[in-house]
């Protein structure tokens, strides 16, 4: 049985109200749909905008219920949102991304499994749950990185391991919950795909972006024609597309890759989501990434995006609040906003934290040197270190 398209004017409802929730919302609104976000934040960036909040846990059968009652379908922005949540709401109203596939990627072994039944290569690993898995955990392993299969991000949850030794105390601190460990790879760039597929199968992408990494979390996304070449940017949409028909996906899917030293792609993991490294794609592309999430969420068409400018995307940490020491102050907004096609982004956090994603800052420009001379200034401006 095939859902109806839902048309503007109907409510549309997200699981979880962080600054993806907000941006779903954002473009939710714009296209003339009302919105319903579940958070138990009353504070939370997308509760704040959204016409209708629901201020339970996520698994609150009174708070999914009335998420319910509002909404025509349902998605979710987080992907930790537990699963048996969406299967709630799944038996009620069309939800996408659907239970299983979220299921999926919240854990990294059946993440990496499913990489490998779709014929796309992940870091040699082996998975930990038991002492005795600990123990027969192969050499080649070494230097690895441990992470605990569920609940990681930003970095959070893993331990670079060298030694069995190390690997042993690594597991006890992460209190033995079931892990993975990875070979650790000689990463020449770390790149993103984000895909949308549609209820009926269409799959469209957003270029692929380059991504820079400081301490664990993103810090600078590019996408231009000089961040990738062609051949690898076209196997990594490949990847990425049989990754989300292998799951049956519907919604915006993100997969993250490695690239080796000899231009060889990994996999590394997916999000069931819209991702930060696809933001730029609200500045500098005719579709962004929420508006694909509303669209495949809605039923709507899917339409391939076409990128009008080359960006490069900034993403603005707490840390900048305390860049000129301990006292808190407010970045220079005005002066990085005095740089053309400097985009500025907050996510309306009402409190600066060391490592929490306050908002982000997409550069468009004519071409590539004019996009990057001035990403540099702003970064200069705000005390982001260059790239
Ligand atoms: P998270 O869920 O926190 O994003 P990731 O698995 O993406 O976790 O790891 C975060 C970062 O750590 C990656 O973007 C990469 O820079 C580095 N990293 C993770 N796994 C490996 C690996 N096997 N080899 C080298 N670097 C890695
Ligand atoms: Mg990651």
């Amino acid at each position: 049985m095939t859902a109806p398209v839902i048309l503007p004017g109907a409510t549309l409802g997200v699981m979880g109200g962080g600054q993806l929730g907000r941006m779903f919302v954002h473009a939710a609104q714009r296209m003339g749909y009302f919105t319903a976000v579940l958070d138990p934040d009353p504070a939370s960036p997308a509760g704040l905008v959204s016409h209708y909040h629901v201020q339970t846990d996520y698994l609150d059968q009174q708070g999914l219920a009335q998420l319910m009652q509002r909404c025509a379908a349902i998605t979710t922005e987080f992907e930790n949102v537990p699963a048996p949540a969406l299967v709630t709401l799944g038996a009620h109203r069309p939800v996408a991304p659907a239970a299983d596939a979220v299921a999926i990627a919240q854990d990294r072994a059946q993440e990496k499994a499913h990489f490998t039944r779709c014929g796309v290569a992940c870091a040699p690993y082996g998975v930990i749950e038991t002492a005795e898995q600990l123990r027969s955990t192969p050499d080649e392993l070494l230097p690895g990185v441990l992470k605990t299969a569920r609940l990681g991000y930003d970095g959070k949850g893993q331990v670079r391991v060298k030694t069995r030794e190390e690997l042993a105390v690594a597991w006890d601190e992460l209190r033995n919950v079931p892990c993975v460990l990875e070979k650790l790879l000689p990463l020449a760039a770390e790149c993103s795909v984000i895909v949308a597929r549609g209820r009926d199968g269409q799959v469209v992408n957003l270029p692929p972006q380059l991504n820079l990494h400081r301490d664990g979390i993103l810090a600078v996304t590019e996408v231009h024609e000089a961040a990738l070449p062609a051949a690898q940017a076209r196997r990594l949409v490949e990847a990425t597309r049989a990754i989300a028909e292998g799951l049956g996906y519907v919604g915006v899917l993100c997969v993250e890759f490695f690239v080796l030293a000899d231009g060889s792609l990994v996999v590394n993991e997916m999000a069931p989501r819209p991702h930060n490294s696809g933001h730029y794609s609200m500045d500098a592309c005719d579709v962004s990434q929420f508006e694909l999430q509303v669209r495949a969420l809605a039923g709507l068409p899917l339409v391939q995006p076409r990128q009008h400018s080359g960006a490069v995307m900034l993403n603005l940490l707490g840390d900048l609040w305390f860049a000129a020491g301990d006292a808190e102050r407010t970045p220079p907004w005005g002066d990085v906003l005095a740089l053309p096609g400097a985009h500025l982004h907050l996510y309306g956090k009402l409190s600066a934290r060391k490592g929490r994603k306050m908002g982000h800052l997409t550069i468009t420009g004519p071409d590539v040197p004019a996009v990057r001379a001035t990403a540099l200034k702003a970064a200069a401006l705000l005390g982001i270190q260059a790239f």
